[in-house]
């Protein structure tokens, strides 16, 4: 049976646009983490990989569109930059 030991905002997660995770402190000293996609998928719950400790994320799906636009943002930045000195 799975013991949510708290429920924390999104707001309150970093966020690495890089690995697509969200992390928030865990008290054992670890971070507990659950990817972008996991979100997506409707999946809630952020484990810490050292204690195996859980808390639910709370979010709107629409909270997770920023978040896809950043990601969107970096990876794509070159080729827009580049799109938009052509048409200049
Ligand atoms: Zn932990």
């Amino acid at each position: 049976m799975e013991t949510i030991y708290d429920e924390i905002e999104i707001e309150d997660f970093t966020f690495d646009s890089v690995t697509h995770l969200f992390q928030y402190p865990c008290p054992c000293g670890d971070k507990f983490a659950i990817s972008l996609e996991d979100l997506q998928d409707g999946e809630d719950v952020a484990v810490c990989p050292s204690c195996s400790l859980m808390v639910k994320v709370i979010f709107d799906p629409e909270d997770l569109e920023q978040y896809v636009e950043e990601i969107s943002t970096l990876s794509s930045d070159t080729t827009e930059r580049s799109e938009i000195v052509s048409s200049t």
